[in-house]
């Protein structure tokens, strides 16, 4: 496959930028995307692709969602579904184990979620289950391969950074075909908590070890368009992230990684574009932030969606959009009611109400604009960019100075 050349056509217009800053001519001299006739532009491939972080099971949200002895979980999801659904992929970390009632539902410290939740993550629309995380090894070994067979018996599935043998941690390649383009995935997580992989069993979770990822990197790489990475790394419950994910994100570009997922910290962390020896650009989501947990530390209850849109011609393939759609997860005073809503959707009146209001002081709208504003400068998406006035990457909502 001829080496893939990623360009920038267009980022997400946001508060701050001119449109002459958010729009950069193409490396090649072929015209911007909204310059070429519209039959051109229509014959193109394009795909959308929406990441979530983490996905969190606490005890307390799972004991919300019990209804006549059983788990409904998809209400978590209500107000994302359109956009998960909607994306052509979509990718969640999943935190916690879904090893199955035999191993004993549990939450904090050592999690494991019942598989009902898997199902839901699945109904929701997502396509890619990350299960590379610390929390990997909290039940033991035997819940990793349960947690496999569950994942192997739904359709459709792909599932990362966990294997069954060392046959299947040199051979596994997840590449995803849509709409002409193909996506290629692998994962990793720094660490498990201090409960060891079983010194016989290597294979069975990808740890972030730079000579494994370089030989995975370097087999699936000509085998894409667009090669992803999911990271579970950083500190937890920092803004800025540190030099160790400095290191790997280099590392990953030096790889000529095109985008990068980081999760773990359960709070966002900023975005770049890191520069890579073939003189394309690596994407970098340094941490995506909670998707849905019952932490209670405010700034927890800020995540985002990765947004990327991306268009192939002529060969050669585009990054036209890219950027986060921010998400709050709700929750009310009773502790009950938890769900994630997009924040272009999140009502100053839903902020009032806020399960926080009362663990907290001062949570508001203002509060969490008050953490997007001082951690991105743009690239922030405050609409649905599904929507159809909203297709050419126009519009937008400002954020409050
Ligand atoms: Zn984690």
């Amino acid at each position: 496959m001829a080496r893939t050349v990623l360009l920038f056509l267009c980022l997400a217009p946001f508060f701050c930028c001119s449109p002459e800053e958010t729009r950069a001519e193409p490396e090649t001299g072929k015209p911007p995307r909204d310059s070429l006739p519209q039959e051109v532009v229509a014959s193109q491939a394009s795909l959308s692709f929406i990441a979530a972080g983490d996905n969190l099971l606490h005890l307390l949200v799972l004991d919300s969602l019990v209804e006549q002895g059983s788990y409904v979980v998809d209400p978590l999801y209500d107000e994302v579904r359109a956009l998960v659904e909607k994306a052509d992929i979509a990718f969640v970390n999943q935190e916690t184990l879904l090893a199955g009632e035999r191993f004993g539902i549990s939450g904090y410290p050592q999690f494991n979620s019942p598989q009902e939740a898997g199902r839901a993550l699945v109904r929701a629309g997502f396509d890619v289950i990350n299960q590379a995380t610390n929390h990997v090894m909290d039940k033991g070994y035997a819940a990793v391969y349960a947690t496999m067979d569950f994942w192997d018996s739904v359709e459709g599935i792909e599932y990362l950074g966990i294997f069954r043998s060392a046959e299947e941690r040199e051979t596994k390649e997840v590449i995803i075909t849509k709409n002409g383009i193909s996506i290629g995935f692998l994962a990793y997580t720094e660490g498990t908590n201090g409960i060891p992989v079983p010194s016989g069993r290597p294979y069975l979770v990808a740890l972030a070890d730079m000579g494994l990822m370089e030989r995975d990197i370097a087999r699936l790489r000509e085998k894409c368009d667009f090669l992803v990475v999911s990271m579970h790394w950083g500190d937890e419950y920092q803004h800025d992230y540190n030099a160790r994910q400095a290191k790997l994100g280099a590392f990953l570009a030096a790889q000529n990684v095109d985008l990068v997922l980081g999760h773990h910290p359960h709070v966002l962390q900023t975005f770049e574009y890191l520069p890579r020896p073939d003189g394309g650009k690596t994407l970098c989501f340094y941490s995506l932030g909670n998707f849905i947990s019952a932490q209670q530390r405010p700034p927890t209850a800020l995540g985002a969606l990765a947004f990327v849109r991306l268009a192939k011609f002529g060969g050669s393939l585009y990054i036209e959009q890219a950027g986060l759609i921010p998400t709050v997860t709700h929750y009310e005073r009773d502790l009950r009611g938890y769900k994630v809503y997009p924040y272009y959707a999140y009502s100053t009146a839903l902020a009032g109400k806020h399960g926080l209001q009362y663990l907290s002081t001062g949570i508001s709208k203002a509060y969490f604009d008050g953490i997007l504003t001082r951690l991105f400068r743009d690239g922030l998406i405050m609409y649905n960019p599904f929507a159809p006035e909203t297709f050419q990457g126009a519009g937008g909502t400002e954020l409050p100075k």
